[in-house]
């Protein structure tokens, strides 16, 4: 959907209630008082009632828009920007966008948005050929005795100030498969498929291993590295590939992982500057699920709706 197509489908919050009515409808109502899905919808308070036990459901309640008073267009304009763009928004400058007072609430509405991002690609494990690496991204570490202690946009002013730069780990896994068409030199022989990154504590075998295990499909192949945090990647997976990786080839050995570690590291910079070391996952989760669904961008609005309201946020 482009921009000329979304204007067209929500030019105004009425449309925007319906379609959210009409999609959650769509994923079933449950009241929370009794657990029924029977209800039926009162026009003029705009609000399920439960049939069973008279209890009422707002339009809102259970999904990421619940405790927002921002309106529904606000919401429905941030996911489109956010999913409709290869890059990313920052909350300045969606805020600027929507030209709002306050910079927080926008704030929340993204990292609510990524969250809902991060819980949808939660669902689905990694399959077949996997390259998976290690990365250190930078963030910042927000000094909490300070005012502001919320914002994680810091300029360089602010973070020389009140925030020390600290290196977390995630650890990058990749699927691919083979290309028999490729033929651009140069290119990787394989096509990229699905693609995890998850922020871990350490690099130790035991934080990788609990990873990996809710990650990735036990009939995998997984390639990597030789580092002694892989050792037991081969108890939990069909098959284990380690490799020994001098860095100059590891463009070649390891070419998919690496290619999307510096396009996230890349796309970071340039959009978010830096990132408090709490939000990083979140910033994470929106640049997967993004390349995950590149191929179905017509499609990604509704899909982004539907993570929004199909998981209880309350
Ligand atoms: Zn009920």
């Amino acid at each position: 959907m482009n921009l000329i197509q979304f204007t067209s489908r929500f030019p105004n919050e009425a449309s925007c209630r319906k379609y959210l009515r009409l999609k959650r409808e769509e994923e079933g109502i449950q009241c929370r008082r009794c657990g029924s899905h029977e209800y039926f919808w009162l026009v003029n308070i705009e609000k399920w009632q439960c049939r069973k036990c008279c209890s009422r459901t707002n339009l809102r309640a259970g999904t990421i828009m619940e405790k927002s008073k921002l309106p529904l267009m606000y919401w429905f304009i941030a996911i489109h920007l956010i999913v409709a763009t290869k890059k990313s928004f920052s909350a300045l400058e969606l805020q600027y966008q929507l030209g709002h007072k306050r910079y927080e609430p926008i704030w929340y509405m993204l990292t609510k948005i990524r969250i809902a991002m991060g819980k949808r690609d939660s669902k689905y494990k990694l399959k077949g050929q996997i390259e998976m690496d290690e990365a250190l991204f930078t963030v910042v570490t927000i000094d909490r005795s300070k005012k502001d202690e919320d914002l994680n946009l810091y300029n360089e002013k602010q973070k020389r100030g009140r925030g020390s730069q600290k290196k977390l780990n995630v650890l990058v896994m990749t699927e691919s498969t083979y290309n028999p068409n490729n033929k651009i030199k140069h290119r990787p022989s394989r096509m990229l498929g699905y693609i995890k990154m998850i922020v871990i504590d350490d690099a130790s075998a035991s934080s990788i291993n609990y990873e990996v295990k809710k990650a990735i499909n036990p009939s995998s192949i997984v390639l990597t590295d030789s580092w002694t945090g892989y050792t037991n990647i081969k108890d939990i997976v069909k098959e284990h590939q380690k490799m020994i990786v001098k860095s100059k080839d590891a463009d070649k050995k390891l070419p998919w992982v690496h290619k999307v570690i510096s396009n996230a590291k890349r796309l970071f910079l340039g959009v978010h500057h830096s990132i408090g070391r709490e939000y990083l996952q979140n910033y994470l989760n929106e640049f997967c699920y993004k390349l995950n669904r590149r191929n179905h961008r017509e499609i990604i609005f509704d899909r982004m709706i539907t993570a929004g309201i199909a998981d209880t946020w309350y």
